[in-house]
């Protein structure tokens, strides 16, 4: 900060004008994380639904730069749910190994997306309610060599350049159907 004269009457407000320029952008900032923090909120919470509505499924593979998804082991034919409230994006078959699966917008950026199912009962565009409307059923459809819910979260679409995954397990902590291990 330059201080252009020595003028005694100057100097002395100069630290309050100086604070002011300061603290104007800074508290921009801190309104735009908090807008971002609350938006994200809004969308998914950090306490999302256990997916499968039985307290009898259980982590079986967990996340890691090699499977970035986690895999809930449950017996065949169990009720598929969305872990928060949103909107399918994509409903049917894929050949990437997903078999039967589902994709759901969450309205923050962030998607859940659901593999292996033995069959889709949503179409996409349909609105979808945390815990509560059945995307499909757990099946083994695609390269899964057994029963299980290959679960991912996303940022961004799924599969689109410059999406990336997250671990969904430090999200999926709440619900009806956690099973009594992870409560
Ligand atoms: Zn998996």
């Amino acid at each position: 900060m330059a201080y252009p004269n020595s003028d005694a009457s100057q100097v002395s407000t100069h630290p309050r004008g100086a604070r002011a320029s300061w603290r104007s952008p800074h508290r921009l900032v801190l309104a735009a994380v908090a807008a971002l923090l609350l938006v994200g909120l809004a969308g998914l919470p950090s306490s999302a639904a256990w997916p499968i509505a039985s307290r009898d499924s259980y982590l079986s593979r967990g996340y890691s730069s090699g499977h970035r998804a986690d895999d809930l082991a449950a017996t065949r034919g169990t009720r598929v749910v969305p872990i928060g409230t949103g909107r399918v994006v994509f409903a049917g078959w894929k050949s990437n190994c997903g078999g039967y699966q589902v994709w759901i917008a969450h309205g923050d950026g962030r998607y859940t997306a659901y593999y292996h199912l033995g069959k889709e009962i949503v179409y996409s565009g349909k609105p979808v309610t945390r815990q509560e409307t059945i995307l499909g059923t757990v099946g083994s459809s695609g390269c899964a060599t057994g029963a299980h819910l290959h679960v991912e979260l996303w940022k961004g679409f799924p599969w689109r350049s410059g999406s990336y995954r997250v671990n969904p397990w430090g999200a999926i902590d709440s619900g009806l159907y956690l099973p009594s291990r992870y409560r």
